[in-house]
């Protein structure tokens, strides 16, 4: 995936769902760049995030493909254009300077400048569901961790991962030999991971490389944001285990979040309004589409936002490129959309 330092964009793309993804490659065949921003630490949405192995059997031309699947066509499809991906950071705030290039703000620190913004932020930004600990907040980001980011901070260390999911097995097995001790909590002895991460997770038990703890985190202890133990209650007991760092997993929940406040008209406090000639919002030159969107007839299919990544994209390039002049090309034909997209017809000519 590329990830240069760049920071100047055509177009800046506010999630990476598959209608964001789909986006780029519209913007790409007209010549324009982009960049995409996510919440989540991969790209696919909805589809990546809760449904990877479902079968969709409503896309055109497919009768039936996995979520996964179709993020994997999507990334092939897109990847001449060589778009860039800022995940991992929710885009807290857009704003317009005075030359009218939009600067776009990340909750990480980070901020970059584009001609145009897309928001494809589908039903809000994933977070995670956080455990309901007093004192929490203080060791966050520093000990308390939600996604594994830097795989640096976890070895060596006494490590307690929290949940019976997918992410939770996965990383006891995955970090269970690096790490000083390794503790996984969950409330049940049933998990709901895949059997086979279950069955290493035991073996690892067996060894003596992982502790499972059955109950429920019931305290943080530490300073200064350095954990130092946790408590968790299992049954009538209290058990106390040594934790420098905390890795929760506990589901995500999908919520509107900053879009809210960025002043454009929002339909029912949630959906953004935006016309269907340019699915532009009520601040110029920043559209939406996807399922964030709302139009009289909106249907929340990811076949609408494919359309509605396509009508926005030819209207983004008049606000991108004022001073040139769009001509509407057709891939099979236009030997211009061909070199853009890498490819040639010669062969199929001869
Ligand atoms: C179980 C299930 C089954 C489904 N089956 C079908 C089906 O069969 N056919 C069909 O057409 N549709 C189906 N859908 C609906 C389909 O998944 C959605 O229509 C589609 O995902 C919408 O795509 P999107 O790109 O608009 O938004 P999303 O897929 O929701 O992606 C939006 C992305 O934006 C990110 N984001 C939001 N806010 C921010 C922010 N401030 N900063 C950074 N990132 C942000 C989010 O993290 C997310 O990754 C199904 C949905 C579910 C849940």
């Amino acid at each position: 995936m590329p990830s240069s330092a760049s920071s100047r964009f055509d177009v800046a793309i506010i999630g990476a769902g598959p209608t964001g993804l789909f986006a780029v490659f519209e913007l790409g065949l007209l010549g324009l760049n982009a960049v995409l921003i996510d919440t989540l630490d991969k790209p696919g949405g909805q589809c990546a995030e809760l449904y990877p192995e479902k079968p969709i059997y409503d896309i055109p031309s497919w009768p039936v493909i996995s979520g996964q699947e179709l993020t994997d066509k999507l990334m092939e499809q897109i990847a001449p254009f060589k778009p860039e991906f800022r995940l991992g950071q929710q885009v807290s705030q857009i704003t317009r300077r005075e030359d009218g290039i939009f600067v776009v703000e990340t909750d990480a620190g980070n901020s970059l400048e584009a001609g145009a913004v897309f928001i494809a932020a589908g039903a809000g930004s994933f977070t995670p569901r956080k455990p309901k600990l007093d004192g929490l907040e203080a060791y966050e980001g520093r000990s308390i961790f939600y996604a594994v980011r830097n795989r640096a901070e976890f070895k060596g260390r006494d490590i307690v991962i929290a949940g019976g999911g997918d992410s939770a097995l996965d990383w006891t097995n995955n970090l269970a030999s690096e790490a000083k001790s390794l503790t996984l909590v969950h409330r049940s002895d049933r998990f709901r991971a895949a059997p086979a991460s279950v069955a290493k997770m035991r073996e690892l038990e067996s060894a003596g490389k992982v502790r499972f703890v059955q109950g429920d985190l019931s305290a943080l202890e530490g300073e200064a944001g350095r954990l130092s133990t946790i408590r968790i209650k299992a049954g009538t007991e209290t058990v106390t285990v040594p934790a420098e760092r905390l890795l929760a997993f506990y589901g995500l929940n999908i919520e509107l979040g900053p879009i809210g406040d960025w002043g454009l008209d929002l339909a029912e406090g949630k959906q953004i309004r935006v016309d269907t000639e340019k699915f532009q919002t009520s601040t110029p030159g920043v559209f939406a589409i996807g399922d964030i969107n709302y139009y009289p007839g909106k249907l929340k299919l990811i076949l609408s936002g494919f359309h509605e990544a396509a009508l926005a994209s030819h209207a983004a390039f008049k606000v991108v490129r004022p001073d040139e002049k769009l001509r509407f090309q057709y891939t099979t034909s236009s030997t211009e959309l061909q070199q853009r997209l890498q490819v040639s017809t010669k062969a199929e000519a001869a």
